[in-house]
């Protein structure tokens, strides 16, 4: 909210000003429309950037009790790939968190159970996370929170508190139809890009140097390369002396 305030200061004042001189005769009246493409830049970025804090409150790291990373999991339930993520997570003796989807969920129930009865959380990542979610009404964001946290329910008896926006992005919308509900947003503060990136040695190279306490990474269970990553993941975690955390 301050952000949003003090943006919207910022443009205003710095027009009274170029105003101000222009009709002084010191500058073009053009010189109006900077503020206004500035603030627009600032406007979008919030809106791109799950880090930003602009329209909704975003978990990006946490305090860390010694050697602690989260690990997260965004577009599941996947039956070839979320099976072979949970093995290495049993391999390891790690904890994540699984951002599943409403629609995929309903497709594969019993993934779900699998994650929710091995002690990892699962987080609500819309219905259907589609390419115009960022463009719904509040109350159909809203509607699709309620679908999504009523299939978690039926699937594992439990309720989640854990939500985490499709392609990270927060919106005015957004924000409003989060009013309803008691959510903890989750970002993160290592992206791994491995639904861009395809070469594991690449994405272990990015993710590795950057892990530090406190650390959410964010993986796909639909990427080909995140177990191998995870792998390499958790292999660095033992040989440092880490270990997960849940929310
Ligand atoms: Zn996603």
């Amino acid at each position: 909210m301050k952000i949003k305030l003090i943006l919207a200061l910022s443009v205003f004042f710095s027009l009274l000003v170029i105003q101000t001189l222009s009709k002084a005769g010191y500058c073009s009246e053009w010189w109006m429309l900077l503020p206004i493409v500035l603030g627009l830049i600032v406007l979008v970025w919030g809106v791109v950037n799950i880090n930003s804090q602009m329209f909704v409150k975003t978990e990006c790291h946490f305090t860390p009790e010694g050697n602690e990373i989260m690990l997260t999991f965004d577009d599941g339930p996947d039956p070839v790939q979320t099976p072979k993520l949970l093995d290495l997570l049993d391999t390891y003796e790690a904890k994540g968190i699984f951002f599943f989807i409403g629609k995929k969920m309903e497709a594969h129930p019993e993934m779900v159970k699998i994650v929710s009865e091995k002690g990892h959380e699962i987080g609500s990542h819309s219905y259907s996370h589609g390419y115009g979610f960022d463009f719904l009404s509040a109350e159909k964001v809203k509607n699709e929170l309620l679908q999504t946290e009523k299939i978690i329910k039926r699937i594992t008896g439990k309720k989640t508190t854990f939500f985490r926006p499709p392609y990270g992005i927060t919106n005015p919308n957004i924000a409003k139809a989060l009013q309803f509900f008691s959510y903890r947003v989750l970002g993160w503060n290592i992206r791994s890009f491995d639904t861009v990136i395809q070469s594991p040695e690449k994405l272990e190279k990015r993710v590795l140097k950057r892990i530090k306490p406190g650390s959410i990474i964010l993986l796909h269970d639909t990427a080909s390369a995140a177990p191998e990553v995870l792998e390499k993941i958790l292999i660095f975690m033992k040989e440092k002396g880490f270990s997960t955390r849940l929310p």
